[in-house]
């Protein structure tokens, strides 16, 4: 099978689930995904491939599916795995950079010592979307001295234009919807 026709067994896999969490959204269910023991594994040897033979020494994953994707590519590259969370959730001193909302804010939250100088890093997710969860991991990631190797994606919801707001770095996606 062609590298094309292995993506397209990827996209396949994934559930759309209409008006989820909220009406309007399409969520993209990686969970029908994950469950199929030689779809993971053909998505994660398809990440390290995207990857390519960038230098990585920390894997910056993002709650919580980006989770999963990033520990299985830590393991694969050799690198260390550092997890960006939701306010509240890490138990060390943290640093944290919020985001717009449609109505609102949010913020995340990495701890202080997890990157430091000279840390060549992939921020890791499972979707894109319209892009400010990543941007501002990039914004932590960065404000940690630490450097953005790219952003890695398994899919990307283009008509969001989410690139637009990680302009200046490199961006890879395996799925593009
Ligand atoms: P955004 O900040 O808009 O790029 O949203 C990205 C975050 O929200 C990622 O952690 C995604 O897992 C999640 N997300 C946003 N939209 C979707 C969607 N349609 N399907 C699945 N996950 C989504």
């Amino acid at each position: 099978m062609n590298l094309e026709a292995q993506v397209e067994t990827l996209k396949s896999a994934i559930r759309d689930v209409p008006d989820f969490p909220r009406p309007g959204i399409v969520f993209k269910d990686i969970t029908t995904l994950l469950q199929d023991p030689v779809l993971f594994r053909r998505t994660v040897d398809l990440l390290v491939v995207l990857a390519g033979d960038r230098p990585v020494d920390r894997i910056v994953a993002i709650e919580s599916r980006g989770f999963l994707l990033g520990g299985a590519l830590a393991h694969r590259l050799g690198a260390g795995l550092v997890l960006v969370r939701k306010p509240g959730k890490l138990p060390w001193k943290t640093v944290s950079a919020s985001y717009e909302l449609e109505y609102g804010e949010d913020s995340v939250e990495m701890h202080e010592d997890a990157l430091g100088a000279g840390d060549r890093v992939l921020i890791v997710d499972d979707v894109i979307a319209t892009g400010g969860t990543a941007r501002a991991v990039g914004e932590l990631t960065e404000g940690l001295g630490a450097t953005i190797g790219a952003y890695l994606f398994l899919a990307e919801l283009t008509f969001l234009n989410g690139r637009k707001q990680l302009a200046g770095h490199e961006i890879l996606s395996l799925i593009r919807y």
